[in-house]
């Protein structure tokens, strides 16, 4: 498949443009708040619209000695959050580890969670685990239908889904207390943005109380990025440049000042650094200061110049979208 998010892609220097005009100063990082932890590529799903290539077949995972140096670069620094992700993080060998390093050290541990991978073999205490250790859980579900679900993350996940949503709201994970927080993320179906996070949310509240008992804390919204899985299965269908060309035009300035690269730094699996995981999928590693986990110096990825393309226009179109869900109401 081509790659047309190059930084020699057009679009890319038109990105700049907007978001120096919004800033009013080029796009820098402010500092590292966030370290976000790629523990690796596998996952018990393969969803279509997966923007780290993640699934049952993948063996990339973190070594010991890359978790070692995790562990020590957040003892020493002690940036207020630890963000674990994958593939499914939980499926890594020293998950449990990395989650009670950051909990010890007073760190608010976030964990984007599947849902489903509760169910495979060793895992189904998860919730109490999370629990025990006051996990923020982000935990996707693209749809509140079992067919809007399952046509993106394949047959059986939306059901499975709702059983795990409501061992969470078992032990407490969705209903309203600050030390079990649960988040739902949604993203689209297809090549379109989200619709309004207020009103979605509202959506999956009814349908999935009144269907299914389950409740949540909040729910996010996600643009699909145009990378990746996402971005293959764009091209196959011909929509990939009207794609790119859609987020371009729905450009919103107010979402450039809450973009997640200027306080997160995203480490890969295999130790390297980013400016977010979109990045890091596109092999963009940070630039202007070391990009070695063993180099990892918080001194010097602060007003970094964040590394841009075409696909940053992801972020910043309609709502916006970050980790955390749109940038602007
Ligand atoms: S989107 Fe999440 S759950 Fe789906 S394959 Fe990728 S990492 Fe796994
Ligand atoms: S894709 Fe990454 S670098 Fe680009 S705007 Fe989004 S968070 Fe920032």
């Amino acid at each position: 498949m081509r790659l047309p998010l190059l930084k020699d892609d057009p679009r890319a220097r038109r990105f700049d443009a907007r978001t120096e005009e919004a800033l009013g100063a080029s796009l820098r990082a402010d500092g590292v708040s966030t370290l976000q932890v790629n523990l690796g590529k596998r996952c018990n799903q393969a969803c279509r619209h997966c923007h780290v290539d993640a699934g049952p077949a993948r063996t990339e995972s973190m070594s010991d000695e890359a978790v070692e140096r995790v562990k020590a670069i957040l003892t020493e620094h002690r940036m207020p959050v630890l963000d674990l992700t994958g593939g499914a993080p939980e499926l890594h060998p020293r998950f449990r580890e990395l989650v009670r390093h950051g909990r010890a050290l007073g760190l608010t541990v976030i964990v984007r969670h599947n849902l489903t991978v509760m169910f495979e073999p060793g895992l189904d205490d998860l919730p109490e685990f999370f629990a025990e250790h006051a996990v923020a859980l982000f935990c996707s579900l693209p749809h509140y239908t079992e067919d809007g679900n399952d046509r993106q993350r394949g047959g059986g996940v939306f059901e499975a889904s709702v059983r795990a949503l409501q061992r969470l709201n078992a032990v407490g994970y969705g209903t309203g207390r600050a030390d079990r927080p649960l988040t739902l993320v949604h993203n689209p179906l297809g090549a379109f943005l989200p619709g309004s996070q207020r009103d979605l949310e509202r959506d999956f509240r009814d349908a999935l109380g009144r269907q299914h008992g389950v409740t949540f804390d909040r729910l996010v919204t996600l643009a699909n990025m145009p990378i990746a899985r996402f971005a293959a299965w764009l091209e196959k269908g011909g929509q990939l440049d009207g794609y790119l060309d859609r987020l371009e035009q729905r450009f919103n300035p107010a979402t450039v000042p809450g973009l997640m690269c200027r306080g997160t730094v995203s480490v890969s699996w295999d130790g390297r650094l980013y400016d977010c995981d979109f990045n890091q999928m596109l092999d963009l590693p940070v630039r202007g200061a070391d990009s070695s986990l063993a180099g990892f110096s918080p001194d010097a990825l602060r007003g970094r110049a964040v590394v841009t393309g075409a696909h940053c226009f992801g972020c910043t179109a309609g709502s916006g979208s970050s980790c955390g869900g749109a940038l602007a109401g």
